[in-house]
């Protein structure tokens, strides 16, 4: 039985799913408007984790994963705005989007992170919008004022229900934007008015865009259904984003969005909080092409050194980024690899019950690689007594799997000669984020990208039909 820590419930609690033979997430995504810095990694390999821990025990197609891309959004205007080109402005935006979208794929296959089942994206999913804002007004929920449509949030009894705060305790927290046309402070935007050089879309409220939070609402809907079993994010996006996540879809729907709140803590540096308003980011990229040349090794290596640091502190404690915490990884996966290199033997096999009990007990991933340690040693075991090492290797590597470790091929990860390690996920999620740069038209980044397979020995062919890979 797994459990997970639910935050609306304050406890950890069994996770008992609405169907288990179609267990849906939604995790909120990435703003495609610059690059993802080391923080902004945390949710998606969590998650990717948990998934990996779900179809474990409910069958590889019994989970619906849901990680969204919001491509509309105010920082995105103004990144296209800054751009100094002379295109037009919509043009721009999407220039802007795919790049970062291409960019974000390409780091998450870096860090091993599957993709997920469904990508939906905000722009493609605007007549669902509408449709749940006209839901809003239709139930006297949300009202119009000024071209703007917004969510009354007294007309929620249960707002603040998922932090456990008061409303007032709450907006004094967080800034919350006043607007002469709100009814109350709390109230927040479901649409509002574009100007012509502002992304824009036909609506009973004139030409406008939506409002972030309801971007989400109406995507799971459409996408996964009325209630999800799980959804899930950032702790700091518990108030506003999921309170009025949450809002919305009870009163549109008259039942709840979500069975289980998950929630990652924050990743910092020097104990400090990071964050683009900060200033003290790590961007994704930057690190991995600082470890591919400090350790003259592969960007596949590089990304399984980043994951392995990421996944060393439980997700709901504050992980703090270092030069030493990466030493450490890139030391403790060197010794997993030794051992991988100097034993034989892989067949079909589950992965081991410590691997798995640490896992189901809401995602303890510090004590799930403490239990490879021991797999370890019982295959180091093995080698010295010379047994066969078959068994005790491919318990290893199955457990390994499940935290998404332990992917490259050993010889390749000491020799660095990367091709063997990609896994088929890994060289299909980059062809995804190549044809994105590609249809974005950034042609560089399209290049870079097959470049980077061939030199990794994956040779892609366009062809009618698509994209096909072979490796040579
Ligand atoms: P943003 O681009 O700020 O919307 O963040 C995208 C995702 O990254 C959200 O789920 C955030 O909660 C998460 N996130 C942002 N900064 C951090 C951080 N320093 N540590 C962990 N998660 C973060
Ligand atoms: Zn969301």
């Amino acid at each position: 039985m797994i459990q997970l820590y639910d935050t609306s419930a304050r406890a950890v609690r069994p996770f008992l799913p609405i169907d288990p033979r179609r267990i849906t997430l939604y995790v909120c995504g990435p703003t495609v408007w610059n690059q993802a810095h080391i923080g902004n990694a945390r949710p998606p390999v969590v998650f990717d984790v948990l998934v990996r821990l779900l179809r474990q025990h409910y069958g590889a197609d019994s989970v619906v994963y849901a990680r969204n891309i919001t491509d509309v959004d105010d920082k995105i205007n103004a990144a296209a705005t800054a751009l100094d080109d002379d295109q037009p402005m919509n043009a721009r935006i999407a220039a802007i989007t795919k790049k970062y979208e291409a960019i974000y794929l390409d780091d998450m296959a870096a860090l091993g992170v599957a993709p997920p089942t469904l990508a939906p994206h905000a722009t493609a999913h605007i007549d669902s919008i509408v449709a749940f804002i006209a839901d809003l007004i239709a139930g006297g929920f949300a009202y119009e004022a000024e071209g703007h449509v917004l969510f009354e949030v007294a007309r929620y009894a249960d707002y603040g229900a998922l932090s456990g705060r008061s409303l007032d305790d709450m907006i004094a927290g967080a800034r919350v934007e006043v607007a002469p046309y709100k009814r109350a402070p709390a109230d927040f935007v479901l649409w509002k008015p574009s100007s012509a050089d502002q992304p824009g879309w036909e609506s009973p409220w004139g030409i406008g865009r939506p409002g972030w939070h309801i971007e989400c609402s109406a995507m799971i809907r459409e996408e996964l259904g009325v209630t999800i079993d799980i959804h899930g994010g950032g702790q700091d996006l518990i108030f506003p984003h999921h309170e009025n996540e949450i809002a919305q879809s009870a009163c549109a729907n008259h039942a709840p969005l979500a069975n289980y709140w998950m929630h990652n803590g924050f990743l910092s540096m020097d104990r400090e909080k990071m964050s683009k308003s900060l200033g003290n980011v790590k961007l994704v990229g930057d690190i991995l092409d600082q470890l591919v040349a400090r350790y003259n090794t592969t960007r596949a290596a590089a990304g399984e050194i980043v994951r392995l640091a990421l996944l060393s502190a439980h997700y709901r404690q504050p992980l703090d980024w270092s030069d030493d915490l990466v030493e450490r990884c890139k030391a403790i996966l060197d010794g997993f690899y030794q051992t991988l290199r100097d034993t034989a033997g892989l067949q079909a096999a589950t992965p081991d019950p410590g691997v798995l009990a640490a896992l189901a007990d809401d995602l303890n991933t510090p004590e799930a690689v403490s239990a490879l340690h021991g797999l370890r040693s019982r295959l180091e075991a093995a080698r010295r007594a010379g047994d066969d090492t078959t068994q005790p290797r491919s318990a290893l590597l199955a457990s390994a799997a499940l935290l998404g470790l332990l992917q490259i091929d050993p010889e390749a990860w000491f020799t660095a000669s990367e091709g063997a390690g990609l896994t088929p996920e890994d060289i299909e999620a980059r062809i995804a984020a190549r044809a994105a740069a590609k249809q974005a038209r950034d042609f560089a980044t399209a290049d870079r990208i097959r470049d980077a397979l061939k030199a990794q020995g994956v040779e892609l062919q366009d062809g009618p039909s698509g994209v096909t890979w072979r490796r040579v």
